[in-house]
């Protein structure tokens, strides 16, 4: 989670100071909700059979989680970006 909050606010950083941000923004993307599967995942194994009730929250988080990385640009098309990105930025 820290590690996804460090590369969310450097993105946010560079969009504030009116930079290009686009793998930034992949790369948090991607990381975050990378973190959020496998996150809500370890919760639900945590939780055990309350983990799968509706009554509890972990159950919507371990649903949810998964939409997180398709939405708003797959994490498939993040990579792509990323890498498409460190090339043009790093030539060789
Ligand atoms: C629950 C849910 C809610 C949604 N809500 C909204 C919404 O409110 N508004 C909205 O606009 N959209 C919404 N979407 C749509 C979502 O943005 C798209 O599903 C997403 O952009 C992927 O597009 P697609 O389904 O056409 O998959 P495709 O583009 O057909 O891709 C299918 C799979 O192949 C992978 N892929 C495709 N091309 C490549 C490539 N070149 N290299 C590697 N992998 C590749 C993709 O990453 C994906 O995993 C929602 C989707 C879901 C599942």
């Amino acid at each position: 989670m820290e590690a996804a909050r460090l590369l969310t606010d450097s993105a946010a950083r560079a969009y504030d100071k009116g930079l290009r941000c686009d793998m930034e923004a992949g790369m948090a993307k991607y990381f975050a909700t990378e973190a959020a599967v496998e996150n809500s995942m370890e919760a639900m194994r945590i939780h055990g059979a309350y983990g799968y009730s509706k009554k509890y929250n972990v159950e919507r988080l371990y649903r949810d989680a998964p939409l997180l990385t398709i939405g708003e640009g797959t994490n498939e098309m993040q990579r792509l970006i990323i890498a498409k990105m460190l090339i043009a930025r790093n030539p060789a």
